[in-house]
């Protein structure tokens, strides 16, 4: 786990699609180090964050991993966010985890990174934002949302392959530019 704040000036704010921690992956992560900064609430990403594309359950090695981390240091809870609209309860109890996936209002979808998705999350676990922090693969759903919300975020590693349309709309390749653009300007 790497901090994401390489300087920290009072000039520069950090714009809200840059995390605060970068990991190779999940097992990369310093839940210590979490729970030393007050975080009670874990919150991850399914796809390619908790599991590779056409992946049918959770790592055994990051289950145990995760498993140990919360008895460890007594989070109050984990949690699912994901945007995957299809039945994940096979992940969800691999963790023991709750489970936030899209729902509609009105006629609108909310999802990530939208704020209502994640109000949702605050409310239901009764936590404040600084208490949480969101593991994803995403800059926009995971990092921008979680960073609007006001929580920890860390950036993962995409877990296997990228999907086709992830390919086919280069989202890799913009997050990449959009982040060096940004480390380029604070190393000035
Ligand atoms: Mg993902």
């Amino acid at each position: 786990m790497r901090e994401g704040k390489l300087i920290k000036t009072k000039l520069l704010r950090r714009p809200k699609i840059v995390p605060d921690y970068f990991s190779d992956n999940i097992l990369d992560i310093d839940f210590a180090r979490l729970s030393e900064l007050g975080i009670k609430h874990i919150i991850i990403d399914l796809d390619l964050t908790l599991k590779k594309k056409l992946q049918w359950h959770v790592d055994p090695r990051d289950k145990k991993y995760i498993n140990d981390a919360v008895k460890k240091y007594s989070f109050k809870s984990i949690s699912i966010a994901t945007n995957n609209m299809l039945r994940i309860g096979r992940y969800a109890e691999a963790l023991e985890a709750n489970v936030f996936q899209p729902f509609w209002v009105k006629w609108k979808l909310v999802r990530k990174p939208s704020k209502g998705y994640f109000d949702k999350i605050l409310k239901q676990l009764k936590a404040k934002p600084r208490e949480c922090v969101i593991i994803g693969d995403k800059l926009k759903s995971d990092v921008y949302g979680g960073n609007s919300a006001g929580m920890l975020t860390i950036l993962v590693k995409a877990k296997g392959g990228d999907y086709w349309y992830d390919r086919v709309l280069f989202t890799r390749m913009r997050e990449h530019r959009v982040l060096s653009k940004y480390f380029k300007k604070s190393s000035r």
